[in-house]
């Protein structure tokens, strides 16, 4: 349902994708791992049209992001995408925060969102804090009240960048328990980390960058205990 072909990104001088191919299928999980500058997080922001692409093609269930006709804020709202820093609404309770993006886009009448944001906090034992403000929430609530305002927009995609890299070390097991969950459901994923644990145990494929391409692509197991290219390796080694 998302197709990538031959995707290239300049910032100025500097091509940070270098011609990237892919294609995700539905349910999909998949886990991007790889060294600081590689181009991970400019792979996922081009996918939902945050970073436009200098060339090559990104298709979203047949929507052409990368064609100028095409409505880039109507594929947005089947990408929910989570970033390391939560980037919650500050000035917005927890259930303002949740039930904004909806209702503005006309999505869902007041009602509805609230309702349904009430269940998403059940999900995740935060009914409590509803009426609280992020301020007062730890990493941890922050992030999982970040991943269920992105659910409230039933996205088919989910993106992740580094979802747990800015969490205190015992937080870091609730907020991938949720993406655990999200998976089980059947919705497709693409996150970017460093939890190698979770990779191995819950992606379905993972992928391998290195200055801009794709060096490795597989399944966990081919790519942690059979890797193919020394800079895989090198890395592993470093990480695992
Ligand atoms: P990290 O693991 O540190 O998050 P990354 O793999 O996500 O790294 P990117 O953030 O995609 O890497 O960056 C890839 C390259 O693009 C880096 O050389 C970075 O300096 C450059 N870059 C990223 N964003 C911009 C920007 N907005 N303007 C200019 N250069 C950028
Ligand atoms: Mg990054």
């Amino acid at each position: 349902q998302i197709e990538v072909r031959d995707l290239h990104k300049y910032y100025g001088k500097n091509e940070v994708l270098k011609g990237i191919s892919l294609k995700f299928e539905k349910g999909d999980v998949v886990c991007v791992i790889g060294p600081s500058g590689s181009g991970k997080s400019t792979l996922l922001r081009t996918l939902n049209g945050l970073e436009e692409a200098t060339s090559g093609e990104i298709i979203v269930d047949g929507f052409r992001l990368t064609d100028k006709n095409t409505d880039i804020n109507r594929v947005r709202e089947n990408i929910g995408m989570v970033f390391q820093h939560f980037n919650l609404f500050p000035n917005m309770t927890v259930l303002e925060n949740i039930v904004y993006a909806p209702i503005s886009l006309k999505k869902l009448n007041r009602k509805e969102a609230e309702e349904k944001a009430t269940d998403l906090l059940d999900v995740i034992g935060m009914s409590e804090f509803r009426d609280a403000m992020p301020e007062t929430l730890s990493g941890g609530q922050k992030q999982r009240v970040a991943i269920i305002r992105a659910l409230e927009m039933d996205p088919d995609v989910m993106l992740f960048d580094e979802p747990t890299s800015a969490l205190d070390p015992e937080m870091v097991g609730e907020v991938l328990d949720l993406m655990r969950r999200i998976a089980a459901d059947g919705t497709t994923m693409i996150i970017v980390t460093h939890e190698m644990g979770f990779a191995r145990k819950v992606a379905n494929r993972v992928l391998f960058t290195e200055g801009g391409v794709i060096l490795e692509d597989g399944t966990p197991e081919q790519l942690f205990d059979h890797p193919q290219q020394d800079r895989t390796k090198e890395f592993l080694d470093k990480v695992l």
